[in-house]
Formats: C-alpha cells, sequence, structure tokens
C-alpha cells in the first residue's frame, strides 16, 4: 500500500512512522500516511525562518507568480484532486470537484493580493514629521487544517500566508491528508523555493504544543471545533501568540411568508446538506414563519427524502457518508434526544442501510425544543431542525440566541427587512436569499465563539502582516 509523503525543505519525505487513511463509504484503509513527532515539526519551523528571510523581501508579484503557477498545476491535475477528497473524505465526486476549483480560485486571488500589501502616508500633526504606515509579513506561520473541506481549508490559509511573504507549516486533519500532500506535490512542481511552504502530519497535540512553545513560529492560524480553539487560546497565552482562529457554527435560516418560495427551498437545502451537512456553515436551526411554513414544508420534506444516498463516487450521489460510523452515531444521539422533547420527524431519522455503517438518511425534524443537543450544539450531518416565528423581531432574538455566529440566512423579497436582519443578527456572513455565500473575494469568519479574525477577501492578507508605525523628522 502507498505510503505518502511529508514535505520537508523542498523535499518529499516518507517516514517510517505512519498512520492508515480511511475511506468513509466503506471504512477499508486506502492509504498510509507519513507522520512526524515534535522534532521534526521544530526543524521544519527552523527551516520555514530561515526560508522566512529570503521569501519576505521578494516582490509581491513573484510571489504571486508562485501562486500561479501552483494554480496551474492544480488545474492540470484538478480530476486526481477531486478523486482524491471523495476517497478520503466521502464527499460527492461533484462537491469534491467544486472544492477543487474553489482552491484554485484563492490561489488566483492571493496571487493579485500579494502585490496589494499597502501601508499608507499619514499627514503630520507637528511641523516637520512625517508618518508612514508599513506592512509587513507576520513571519512563520503555523497552520491546522480540519477534515471537512480538506483541501480549500487548507489552501486558504497558505495562499494568503505565502502572498503576504509569510513561510508556512501545515498541519492537515489526520483523516484527510492526502490533498495536502497533491498540493504538496504542486508546490513543488511549480518551484518554490526550499522551506517556503511544508508539510507535516501526526499527534495532532503534539504538533500544536510545538507550534504554541516554538518562538520561530510567529503566528497560528487554525480551522476546526470551537474546543480545540479553546485549547489553543489557553496555550498562545504563555508566548502570547497571535491567532487566526476558524472554529464551529451553529447558522439559523430565517423563511419569511414574503419570500420567493422555490429559491428559499433551493437555498436551505443546499445551506443544510451540501458536504452531507458537514459543513461549518451549514443550516442548523432553520426557523419558518408560521404563515409559510406549511407550503414551505411540502415543498421541502419531498425534496429532502428524494436526496440520493451512496458512496461519493457513484453518479448521482447527494448525501455521501458521514466522515466515520462515530459521527452517524452521534446525529441519531441528537435525533433522538430532540424526539424525546417533543419533536416530531418527517423524514429519515434512521442509518442508512448500506455498508460501511456511515451513511445517514437525511431527516427533518419539526416543533425542537431550544434545549435540544441539536439546537445548541452542531451536529455535523444532514438533520434539519425546524422551528416557527410570527414577528421579524422574535425571528431575530431565536437567531441570535447562539453562542456561535458564523452565517446566517435570510429569504425575503423586501429589501428594508433584508437591510434590518444584516444589521441585526449577529453571524459574520449572511446570505440573503443566498445558500452559499463564500468567495474567494469576501471575508469569510465568524463572531462570538465561531472564532477571531476573517479569511479570503481583503482582510484574508491583512491577517499576515504587520503594521509598522515610522515617525520621520525632517529638516
Ligand atoms: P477538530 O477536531 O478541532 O480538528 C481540526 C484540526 O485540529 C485537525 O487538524 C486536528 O488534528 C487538529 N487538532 C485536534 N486537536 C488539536 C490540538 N490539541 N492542538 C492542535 N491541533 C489539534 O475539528 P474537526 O472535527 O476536524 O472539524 C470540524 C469542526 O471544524 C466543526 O466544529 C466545524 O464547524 C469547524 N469548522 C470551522 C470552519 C470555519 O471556517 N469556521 C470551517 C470548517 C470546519 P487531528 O485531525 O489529527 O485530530
Amino acid at each position: 500500500m502507498k505510503i505518502h509523503p511529508l514535505y520537508l525543505n523542498g523535499e518529499l519525505v516518507v517516514t517510517s512512522a505512519t498512520r492508515p487513511v480511511l475511506d468513509p463509504a466503506t471504512g477499508a484503509v486506502v492509504a498510509q500516511m507519513s507522520t512526524c513527532g515534535r522534532d521534526v515539526v521544530a526543524q521544519a519551523l527552523a527551516h520555514a525562518h530561515t526560508a522566512f528571510t529570503t521569501w519576505r523581501h521578494t516582490t509581491g508579484r513573484s510571489r504571486g507568480d508562485l501562486l500561479l503557477k501552483i494554480a496551474a498545476e492544480m488545474e492540470r491535475r484538478q480530476e486526481e484532486f477531486a478523486r482524491v477528497i471523495t476517497q478520503e473524505n466521502g464527499k460527492p465526486l461533484a462537491q469534491s470537484r467544486g472544492e477543487t476549483a474553489m482552491t484554485i480560485d484563492h490561489l488566483r486571488w492571493f496571487a493579485e493580493e500579494a502585490r496589494r500589501g499597502y501601508g499608507r502616508i499619514i499627514p503630520p500633526q507637528a511641523d516637520g514629521k512625517r508618518h508612514l504606515v508599513l506592512k509587513s509579513p507576520i513571519g512563520v506561520v503555523g497552520a491546522i487544517s480540519p477534515w471537512n473541506f480538506p483541501l480549500v481549508l487548507a489552501v486558504r490559509k497558505v495562499s494568503a500566508a505565502l502572498a503576504a511573504g509569510c513561510t508556512v507549516v501545515l498541519k492537515p486533519a489526520s483523516a484527510t491528508p492526502l490533498c495536502s500532500v497533491l498540493f504538496a506535490e504542486c508546490v513543488h512542481a511549480a518551484g518554490a523555493p526550499r522551506g517556503v511552504f511544508q508539510l507535516v502530519a501526526g499527534a495532532a497535540g503534539e504538533i500544536g504544543a510545538e507550534f504554541l512553545a516554538n518562538p520561530l513560529c510567529r503566528k497560528i492560524t487554525f480551522t476546526g471545533s470551537t474546543e480545540v480553539g479553546r485549547q489553543l487560546i489557553a496555550g498562545a497565552a504563555a508566548g502570547v501568540k497571535p491567532l487566526s482562529l476558524e472554529l464551529g457554527g451553529h447558522s439559523p435560516v430565517l423563511v419569511f411568508d414574503d419570500a420567493d418560495l422555490p429559491r428559499a427551498v433551493d437555498g436551505t437545502l443546499i445551506a443544510k446538506y451540501r458536504n452531507t451537512g458537514q459543513s461549518c456553515i451549514a443550516a442548523n436551526r432553520i426557523y419558518l414563519q408560521r404563515s409559510c411554513a406549511e407550503a414551505f414544508l411540502a415543498a421541502f420534506v419531498p425534496r429532502v427524502q428524494a436526496l440520493k444516498v451512496g458512496p461519493g463516487t457513484e453518479p448521482g450521489v447527494e448525501i455521501g457518508p458521514l466522515i466515520n460510523p462515530a459521527a452517524v452515531d452521534l446525529a441519531l444521539q441528537h435525533i433522538a434526544d430532540a424526539q424525546q422533547r417533543g419533536a416530531r420527524l418527517l423524514c429519515g431519522g434512521r442509518r442508512a442501510a448500506l455498508p460501511g455503517g456511515a451513511f445517514l438518511e437525511p431527516t427533518v425534524l419539526t416543533g425542537v425544543p431550544a434545549e435540544a443537543a441539536g439546537m445548541c450544539d452542531e451536529t455535523f450531518g444532514p438533520v434539519s431542525y425546524v422551528n416557527f416565528f410570527d414577528t421579524e423581531a422574535e425571528a431575530i432574538a431565536l437567531a441570535n440566541a447562539s453562542t456561535y455566529g458564523l452565517a446566517a440566512y435570510v429569504f425575503t423579497r423586501d429589501l428594508n427587512r433584508a437591510f434590518r436582519l444584516m444589521e441585526s443578527l449577529e453571524a459574520g456572513m449572511i446570505g440573503v436569499n443566498d445558500g452559499l455565500p463564500t468567495t474567494s473575494n469576501a471575508p469569510f469568519g465568524g463572531v462570538k465563539q465561531s472564532g477571531w479574525g476573517r479569511e479570503l477577501g481583503v482582510e484574508g492578507l491583512e491577517a499576515f502582516l504587520e503594521t509598522k508605525h515610522a515617525s520621520l523628522v525632517i529638516q
């Protein structure tokens, strides 16, 4: 069985220690991934630091050129990327193709942004003084990415950091390291200088501890659960290490009776069931205005029941396996908890009768009490929790009653209402009649316990730049 390499200081390195990678659709081991200990991570940070001393002084244009070459390599191999994502993550192949295309677009966006690390000149308040604001790359970055969008969420960090003039050591999720190996091969083929990008894998706690403790690592950028985010915040205190955190979400959907109903149904379906519900911006709580609830559910539930469940490689599949059978167990617990508290099951609610044990029937529950587990914590599966409201004020209060604040979705044709909601909802991203708001050129991130900072947009580059003020006295 193939052992996939790490990427250390310009070399693809196969190690003797390995970890199996499973196909979630079958539970079968499909590859072995090389792993390393904390000592190798420390060496990688040292190499990244050496590379930084040169990389930081390159022009934005030349850094952008490297990102464009990586994008071109990825484009040449995009079908291979898509198949690897489906193999290790399980998502339907069409969605893996979409993830690969978005990743290439991120590289191209940051290739352009690399030229735009603008400072500014401030008019003086005292005679003879001049004030300059300079932007400089923060230094070596430790990047940690999750399994649910294993390629795009890793490259979102790497491309922005490289564009800013930083060097990066990436630790992908243990379940899904293979697409990061393919990415490393593309970086290598594009001719990146040694040490500018490196890939490590192994015990998360050890790698995270080295990123936190090693003074050469100047920033950690993390996407994953709020629980691990909290641990990183605690660990960062000693070294006052800057963190960017993209954490969990619990996104509400608000459907008003003035909405275009078919659009609201399409948008809610995609916001909930894309990536088999395993998305940080997935719709977790669906609130329907009582006057349109019956019509919405009459259209929505048959569409959910019609979603084709199966292995991601099978044509027409829209719902793949969850990441492992334990994730189905957790979703079933949330469904049972909601039912015990009085919720009504409209469809689904069972493990799908397919081999492997990681498939869940797409599910809809209504009348779910606010205390139900799935109304408070991410179910991270294809489960809709539907509730009802009467007034706009009630809808806003329900939507904001969460410790998370990543995304929110609103369906209405009233422009005044849309503006009131954009301004009132406590979320970093708001889709108005749009179930798919993410794009390379707009900021991505959350408020409250959904994280710190933003990726993508102009903010994405900013996250890897330091701001310096230089004050000059001139004669
Ligand atoms: P996770 O368990 O927090 O893992 C995320 C990454 O952190 C993985 O690479 C993991 O490594 C690593 N990790 C685990 N423990 C660590 C530690 N003590 N120190 C340093 N790193 C550690 O999250 P997940 O289950 O992969 O992803 C799902 C979660 O991510 C959900 O909560 C979802 O909402 C959130 N998410 C947020 C966004 C966003 O943009 N806001 C996007 C996607 C996902 P191992 O795999 O080796 O354990």
